[in-house]
């Protein structure tokens, strides 16, 4: 099948300048780490080498707290006003060097360019606005309630959204007072640390934001760290629940964010092309390195057949490439260790007995790449229709009426996302009303408002962020 044909137009990478070498930040300033050890960061498209960052061991997470601990004491007693001036003024500053934070995030991460352009930057730079305008007004949301920022509180982010991912717990735990030690994702930490060069830049006072970079040790120092007060946690639910037993018995509040299986539910009276968009978006987007990707298709039997073909063939138009290239759709897997689990879980649907089909395209020879796929005659009981691939493979199953898809949708240890596709509102409004799932999306998906909160049922975690939600996650509020 032939493709469109487009011309390269490549986003320059001469905008980023990457330190060889990069230390923590600290107190207000880039430190030498004291473990003295340091990893690679590579770009997952190229494998090449893009710089090497400090792995945080327990004298490194112990100075971050203890930096907390100190700017503490100024911060959550800052008129919230001020707070809201330094969010505004890291709002702006975002969107003024936002082409060069998308280029490193697609640089280090491997996704694609328009989507770091127009999807991760422009909901950085409004969650900052947003929790900024919160800051001063946390009497109105609370009414006679007595509220306090937690304290010191770590924060644990994973490599999928990685500068989004800091956006939602920054903004909301700094607008409230506390102060905040981050560990960004080993593969992906460049746009922390030019978030922590903003950070200096708008003279944000010293030890308001502590970022150590590091792997998992790094994150279980933060955990068990005594003068942590919070942890804010999104990554998978098997870290999740070592989290959850970690802090067990302590009075140490805990916001989990982690995996899902969503079912994108699609009636026969869908809009059947509006509906391909939509199922190509939910599991293509980010790769479907995506916590909310609609990966389990549910789709109504008597249009099974007419709805994988229209399906198949918008696959086929998808760009699979270079991130740099603004044409590109599917950019790379972001590591090897997660290409390797992709691969692992997709043979063994096919040794299940899954139908796999798989886009014709070419993958560039070095990096990371897994061809957009698709399977049919999945039994419920495969590997690939309950576990989380968290790439670029959507798994289809039928159903027959609606009760029977809410029952398929609710079959799963996870409960974050779903998607309903039909003509009908009193059919969205049954069925949403029926699935377990903290976030359902209605002849769309993939949309994300900085006033509207996301989180998970069962599984996928406790906890919101975004909207007034998402302030509670980093207050105690008493009556
Ligand atoms: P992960 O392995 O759980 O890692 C997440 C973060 O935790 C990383 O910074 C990681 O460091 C760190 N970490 C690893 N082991 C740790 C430990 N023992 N103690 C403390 N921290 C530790 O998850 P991932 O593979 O990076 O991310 C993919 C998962 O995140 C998926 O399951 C996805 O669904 C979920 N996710 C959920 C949401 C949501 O909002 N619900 C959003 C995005 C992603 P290293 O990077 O150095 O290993
Ligand atoms: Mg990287």
């Amino acid at each position: 099948m032939n493709n469109w044909e487009y011309s390269e137009s490549i986003e320059s990478e001469k905008i980023v300048n990457i330190e060889k070498k990069y230390g923590n930040f600290i107190d207000g300033k880039f430190v030498t780490p004291k473990s003295k050890q340091y990893i690679d960061t590579i770009s997952p498209s190229t494998e090449k080498i893009l710089s090497s960052i400090s792995i945080g061991n327990q004298q490194d997470v112990d100075y971050a707290v203890a930096s907390a601990k100190e700017g503490l004491k100024k911060w959550s007693k800052t008129n919230p006003s001020e707070r809201a001036k330094y969010l505004f003024k890291l709002a702006r500053l975002i969107q003024e060097r936002s082409r060069e934070f998308a280029v490193l995030e697609s640089l280090d991460g491997g996704k694609p360019i328009k989507e770091s352009r127009d999807f991760d930057l422009p909901q950085v730079a409004q969650n900052f606005f947003y929790y900024a305008g919160w800051a001063d007004k946390l009497d109105i949301a609370w009414g006679n309630e007595q509220y306090k920022p937690y304290g010191v509180v770590g924060q644990i982010i994973p490599w999928n959204f990685p500068l989004l991912m800091l956006s939602w717990k920054v903004a909301p735990a700094l607008a409230t007072g506390n102060t905040v030690v981050l560990k960004p994702a080993e593969t992906t930490p460049l746009t922390a640390l030019l978030f922590a060069e903003l950070c200096e830049e708008v003279g944000l006072p010293d030890g308001v934001f502590n970022l150590v970079t590091g792997d998992g040790s790094t994150g279980s120092h933060l955990v068990n760290h005594k003068d942590i007060k919070k942890i804010a946690f999104t990554g998978s639910t098997g870290v999740g629940k070592y989290i959850q037993k970690s802090l067990a018995g302590k009075d140490v509040g805990l916001t989990l964010e982690l995996g899902g299986k969503a079912a994108n539910i699609v009636y026969s009276d869908a809009a059947l092309d509006e509906a391909v968009e939509g199922v190509v978006n939910g599991i293509f987007f980010n790769q479907g390195h995506v916590c909310c990707a609609g990966s389990r298709l549910l789709v109504q039997e008597d249009i099974e057949e007419k709805f994988i073909k229209k399906l198949e063939k918008r696959m086929q138009t998808l760009n699979v490439g270079n991130p740099l290239d603004k044409n590109t759709d599917v950019g790379a897997i972001n590591s090897k260790d997660q290409l390797d689990k992709i691969e692992k879980l997709v043979n063994e649907g096919v040794a299940d007995g899954g139908d796999l089909f798989q886009i014709e395209c070419e993958l560039p020879k070095n990096g990371f790449w897994f061809k957009p796929s698709l399977f049919t005659s999945v039994q419920a009981n495969y590997k690939i229709a309950t576990e989380e691939i968290f790439g670029p493979v959507l798994t289809t199953l039928t159903f027959r009426t609606p009760e029977e898809a809410v029952e398929i949708a609710n079959n799963t240890e996870y409960g974050l996302s779903a998607g309903i596709w039909t003509e009908k509102g009193s059919k969205i409004l049954w069925t949403a009303d029926r699935l377990e799932a903290g976030v359902i999306w209605a002849n769309t998906f993939n949309k994300f408002d900085p006033a509207s909160p996301f989180g998970g049922y069962k599984e996928s975690g406790f906890g919101r962020e975004g909207g007034r939600h998402g302030l509670l996650s980093y207050l105690k509020v008493s009556s």
